[in-house]
């Protein structure tokens, strides 16, 4: 990724750090490519009050702290983040993608995924794309791949018109990064993290995207991951959920 004052190139501009922002960018900074989250305001889940129906937890985990957690794991595996405003996306020449931000930055990209729930004028004025509105809301047309149908443009969670659950904004983030991943030809196969030998003892190589490690490499991943885990579930989370925008008015 370059960055300059004003200008970033990167391959993926992911605009919103929801569940379905953050899961995707895991996903492709993971296989290997350039990533920008570019996010402003906070996601949806934030006004959840307690988070009971994401898988791993069985007794469920504070909202606010899952999403400081997801944030972590993005920025441990290499996806860059942006506080700011997307404003326009337009098809360019080079990098496919110019994407315009309110405080006068712009990010080039090859490959752009849409997961600003609840926003979407900011793809409005690129013809091909297909907006639909249900009520108050808009929603972005995609295919099974998460494709808008502009070569290059995805959608993924809740603005994709998945139901309105995070391990589902999650899960279809993954899938479209996924999509993404496929369309650009990186070498891949899964993302996978497999027991030394896993393969290799049976004549194969270790497939792209895959990775073997040995018993001491496996046991010092447990004991950080258990480090970290100790760190976040040691104090209750600082922050309220947020009311509903009608109900903070009144
Ligand atoms: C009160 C409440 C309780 C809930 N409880 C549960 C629950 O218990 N279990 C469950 O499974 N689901 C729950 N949900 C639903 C869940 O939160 C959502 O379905 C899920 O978070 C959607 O994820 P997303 O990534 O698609 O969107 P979001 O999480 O909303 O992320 C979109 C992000 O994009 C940002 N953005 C928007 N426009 C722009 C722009 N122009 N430029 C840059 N960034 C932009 C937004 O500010 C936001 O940060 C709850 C929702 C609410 C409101």
């Amino acid at each position: 990724m370059t960055t300059t004052e004003t200008e970033t190139t990167c391959d993926v501009c992911i605009v919103g750090a929801g569940p379905a922002g953050l899961t995707a960018g895991l996903f492709t900074a993971r296989a290997g490519l350039e990533t920008l989250i570019v996010n402003t305001g906070e996601p949806i889940l934030r006004r959840n009050s307690h988070l009971e129906n994401v898988p791993g937890f069985p007794a469920g985990v504070n909202s606010r702290l899952f999403l400081d957690m997801l944030v972590d794991q993005v920025e441990r595996n290499g996806c860059g983040r942006l506080e700011a405003e997307v404003t326009e996306v337009t098809e360019s020449g080079g990098e496919r993608f110019a994407v315009a931000t309110a405080d006068e930055r712009l990010i080039r990209s090859d490959y752009v995924i849409c997961a600003s729930w609840a926003e979407s004028n900011y793809v409005a004025g690129i013809d091909e794309i297909g907006l639909m509105k249900r009520g108050s809301k808009t929603y972005i047309d995609v295919n099974e791949e998460g494709e808008t149908g502009v070569d290059g443009l995805y959608a993924a969670g809740r603005l994709a018109g998945e139901p309105h659950q995070t391990v589902v904004a999650a899960g279809h983030g993954a899938k479209v990064a996924l999509s993404v991943i496929h369309d650009s030809e990186v070498p891949f196969y899964n993302d996978w993290v497999a027991p030394e030998g896993y393969f290799t003892e049976r004549g194969r190589e270790v497939p792209p995207g895959c990775e073997e490690i040995d018993e001491e490499e496996r046991q010092r991943r447990e004991q950080q991951s258990m480090e970290v885990m100790q760190e976040y579930f040691d104090s209750s989370h600082p922050e309220m959920p947020t009311q509903h925008p009608s109900v903070r008015e009144e």
